[in-house]
């Protein structure tokens, strides 16, 4: 557990230097074909749900792989195909702190403003936003994911804690996989 929490902080320690990233710059810059991507994903966002639990759960089972590889070994290695999966199906922009199963499958991230409580008041009437006017608003997006959601509206009702840009570029599956791992051993003893 201790091991953990030192890698943890480590990678704090190590994104510090490259934490702030303007609104308009990521991995995969977003492009007609992107929006396209995302907004299938959030039409069939009640099967990405379902997907990712089984995924999370996939991760946490092979804690002990992680555990046994080093998980800041394994950093690395994650964070390059986390960064290729999510960008090509969310334009993810790897904030680190995934809020997806909170936001109807549509990344605040790609919010202009970068509100992780949105929207603001300036989406359109034609529900796209106001800074990027061909572009559909993300949290107009988010709450019909989460409508089409199990869990309802109940998450994206939850405000969420401000970006912690010392997370930037690090992988969140394994974040979560640690986490979730963490929490279950403390149970245990
Ligand atoms: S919330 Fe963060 S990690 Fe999740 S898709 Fe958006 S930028 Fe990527």
């Amino acid at each position: 557990m201790a091991r953990l929490e030192t890698w943890t902080s480590k990678l704090r320690r190590t994104n510090a230097k490259s934490d702030f990233q303007p609104a308009n710059v990521s991995p995969h810059r977003r492009k007609q074909r992107s929006f396209t991507i995302r907004l299938w994903v959030v039409r069939h966002a009640r099967f990405f749900e379902w997907f990712y639990e089984k995924f999370a759960n996939l991760f946490l089972f092979l804690h002990p792989f992680w555990k046994a590889v080093g998980y800041h070994r394994a950093e690395k290695p994650v964070t390059f195909v986390e960064r290729q999966v999510k960008g090509l199906l969310f334009d993810c922009r790897m904030c680190g702190q995934c809020a997806l199963s909170s936001t109807g499958m549509s990344c605040p991230m790609n919010c202009p403003k970068q509100l992780r409580n949105g929207p603001c008041g300036g989406v359109r009437a034609n529900g796209n936003c106001e800074v990027e006017p061909d572009m559909p608003c993300v949290w107009v997006q988010a709450w019909s994911g989460a409508s089409k959601m199990q869990t309802g509206t109940d998450k994206i009702m939850a405000v969420q804690k401000p970006v912690d840009q010392s997370l930037r570029e690090t992988s969140s599956w394994l974040r979560v996989t640690a986490e979730a791992a963490q929490e279950k051993e403390s149970v245990k003893s």
